[in-house]
């Protein structure tokens, strides 16, 4: 007897071969088996999709069974992906514009298309006896798996951690009333709903978190936790791991090895790991007893992907609670507005958590008007006095200062006294930034790396300046008003190496730190204990820029800033946040002074309504790249006619092609096309119809290197 198949298989980009496809089998395989298939000449793994038994109802055309080729391979050691985790690949697809087999094969763990059947049984069963007999640390041992020797984990989450205060022993401590009813409300019988936990950084959120997940655990269910990028948060890691020991933690993220990243994938789908810890595409961990979701700091843009199915883990998030029936907590100081906005309308249920613990209070925030500041030949020093006097203040105390400026490197561009000579990249819209370390001009956009020349390229002239500041600059100048102070920066230029970021930690935890200086790496997470002055050395250019988020995401990130100071109790009177700024009276400063985040959102959101933006109306982005601006547009152009001839589109407005704002990168001309509508339904049938027509008219775009749509971009 043989069966025919639906076989999600990872086909291009939605192709017309984005659903499953028919194969024949000896077995009538259930949902969820993985196999590998023929398509074409090679052979590709590929995901049973329909019941046996439903295949032949697809409505796909009937093709007579003797075209249709058999399963190569089943991988019968790995139980079938279940249901839920189907239904969420399927939406993710759906919703997103990708192919199926695409979502489902990409959220796979890389490692499992290299195993046959029989290595992959052996893994599992040498990782289940390894859990039996040396409880749950054993699994870590188990990393050489006779395919070839595995490193360390390299992710030790209690290596980069600071010394713990006393009083954090494994024991749980009694919670503040705030925190009791947020953990009963998430963890009351039957609860199934989405909750926003709001509180400012050491408010106790994280503390929610884990007696939640200690709920959840007790009644045999699993966890779990999502945090925006592993490296910035190795604290919370070490937080979970020391409250659960004894059970089995795991944590999935794109820097553990292929090995480790399959051990940990298989713990949670064979029920074997209690807590899942891990980045956005921890939210596809196939979990068969889900018991609660945490999405930690649900502001953070990385949870948003950004190439391939550029879905929001967030999202999906809320999405897979529903979808499992398992309560979904986002927690955040600075709410994504969408959040916000939907706790108002009651889709959430809101949980305010409303002070520090300890008493802890939020630094005093102090704006320097730059505009008052004496100029020297036109030019505004980059450090105030008064920030210096506060920073020579600290030095004096013994206490650490962190300064945070946006911009890596020297100076963003180099330029000629005498002919007005930039440093452009030459393949880019952009300048090329000048790195004084090792003496070149770096393009961020497309790598164009040259050594500082001598002289102009245009002129000749020896006197080459810099214009403007980064962090390396800074640093400089830090060092030259204080030189006593010893100043260290973390920004990816100096944390490229293995290691190095967790040694700079270090060493501002150790107190061997005066300074620190970086960009909004350093803002986010770290727990320094030691820090009583925060400083913001620029942060005007958010306030202007055209991306509509960009105040929205500066304030989260002075907030979260702001939080990084006084978080130890006998600090805290005397913390300060500092603020350099031309716009000393701008709303976003005088919201954030207060620590007023519901003002700033509630006069976020009137603009946003009036100008038609999200979370009022639903947005996605076509993009189209070329070699020439106008090869790009005249897709756009194509695509935007088309889109107008469906019915749906009286109720989705398509605006004209506009360049990004860096329009050229690498020699490729990009522009996009903004679709806007708003009903999010109207929008997505738009798409669905849409989309696979642009296809077509790609053939008929010869210039036309590729093109792509993000659903719900984060920027535009
Ligand atoms: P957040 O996640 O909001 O920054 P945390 O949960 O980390 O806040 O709490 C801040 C600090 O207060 C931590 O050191 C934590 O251990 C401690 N803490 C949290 N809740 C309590 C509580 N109920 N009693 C005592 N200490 C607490
Ligand atoms: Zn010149
Ligand atoms: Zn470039």
């Amino acid at each position: 007897m043989t069966y025919r198949l639906a076989v999600a298989v990872e086909a291009p980009q939605y192709s017309g071969l984005g659903g499953p496809l028919d194969y024949l089998s000896e077995l009538p395989l259930p949902p969820g088996t993985l196999v590998r298939v023929p398509l074409g000449r090679r052979e590709v793994p590929g995901l049973v999709w329909d019941a046996p038994a439903e295949a032949a109802e697809t409505g796909r055309p009937p093709l007579s069974d003797d075209a249709l080729r058999p399963v190569a391979q089943v991988f019968t050691a790995l139980p079938p992906l279940g249901d839920a985790w189907r239904d969420l690949v399927a939406f993710t697809a759906a919703y997103y514009q990708r192919g199926l087999g695409e979502v489902a094969l990409s959220v796979l763990p890389p490692e499992l298309r290299k195993l046959d059947d029989t290595k992959l049984a052996r893994r599992i069963a040498r990782l289940r006896k390894a859990l039996e007999q040396g409880g749950a640390d054993a699994a870590d041992a188990d990393e050489d798996d006779g395919d070839g020797l595995e490193p360390a984990d390299p992710a030790n989450p209690a290596a980069a951690a600071p010394p713990r205060p006393a009083g954090h022993a494994n024991e749980p401590p009694a919670l503040t009333p705030d925190q009791q009813a947020a953990v009963e409300a998430v963890t009351a019988a039957a609860s199934d709903g989405t909750f926003l936990l709001h509180g400012v950084t050491g408010s106790g959120k994280t503390e929610v978190y884990l007696q939640a997940a200690a709920h959840t655990l007790a009644a045999g269910r699993q966890a779990l936790v999502l945090v925006p990028e592993i490296n910035l948060t190795p604290q919370l890691e070490a937080r979970f791991a020391e409250r659960f020991k004894g059970r089995r933690l795991v944590s999935l993220h794109s820097g553990l090895t292929p090995a480790q990243r399959l051990k940990h994938w298989l713990m949670a789908h064979l029920g074997l790991a209690d807590l899942v810890l891990g980045t956005r595409l921890a939210v596809f961990a196939p979990l068969p007893r889900l018991g609660l979701i945490v999405v930690d700091e649900e502001h953070d843009p990385s949870y948003k992907q950004q190439e391939g199915a550029r879905y929001s883990a967030r999202d999906l998030a809320v999405y897979r609670g529903r979808l499992e029936r398992a309560p979904v907590l986002l927690g955040s100081a600075t709410p994504s507005l969408e959040s916000w906005h939907r706790a108002q309308q009651g889709r959430y249920k809101r949980l305010d958590l409303a002070s520090r613990i300890g008493g802890g209070v939020l630094p005093q925030v102090r704006l320097v008007d730059m505009n008052l500041l004496p100029r020297t030949h036109g030019v505004t020093v980059a450090l105030s006095p008064q920030l210096v006097d506060a920073l020579r203040e600290r030095l004096a105390l013994g206490e650490q200062s962190l300064l945070f400026l946006n911009r890596r490197g020297y100076a963003p561009v180099l330029h000629c006294t005498e002919c007005g000579w930039k440093s452009g990249c030459p393949h880019c819209s952009a300048w090329r930034v000048f790195h004084r370390g090792d003496r070149t001009l770096r393009c961020h956009h497309c790598g164009f790396t040259e050594r500082v020349p001598r002289a102009c390229p245009q002129c000749g002239n020896l006197d080459l300046q810099p214009l403007g500041r980064g962090t390396e600059r800074l640093e400089e100048q830090i060092a030259q008003a204080l030189p006593a102070a010893r100043v260290a920066r973390i920004d990816a230029d100096t944390t490229r190496a293995a290691g190095a970021l967790q040694e700079r930690l270090a060493a501002v935890h150790a107190g061997e730190v005066d300074v620190l200086v970086g960009t909004q790496m350093v803002a986010k997470g770290h727990d320094f204990r030691r820090i009583t002055l925060v400083a913001a050395v620029n942060p005007d250019s958010a306030l202007f820029a055209s991306d509509f988020r960009a105040p929205e995401r500066l304030f989260a990130l002075l907030m979260q800033a702001a939080g990084r100071a006084g978080r130890d109790a006998r600090q805290a009177a005397r913390s300060q946040m500092w603020l350099q700024t031309w716009h000393p009276t701008h709303p976003l400063y005088a919201a954030l002074r207060r620590h007023d985040f519901e003002s700033f959102a509630a006069s976020q959101l009137a603009e946003r309504e009036s100008a038609g933006l999200p979370p009022y109306t639903h947005l996605a982005l076509l993009r189209a790249e070329a070699r020439t601006p106008e090869a790009a547009s005249a897709f756009l152009d194509d695509a935007a006619a088309c889109a107008n001839e469906f019915p749906e589109a009286e109720q989705v407005l398509v605006y004209p092609a506009v360049p990004p704002p860096v329009a050229r990168v690498a020699d490729v001309e990009r522009m996009q096309m903004l679709v806007e509508s708003p009903s999010r339904a109207a929008l997505q049938r738009l798409l669905a119809q849409w989309l696979p027509k642009l296809h077509a008219l790609r053939a008929a775009h010869k210039g036309l290197i590729r093109w792509a749509v993000d659903v719900d971009p984060l920027g535009i």
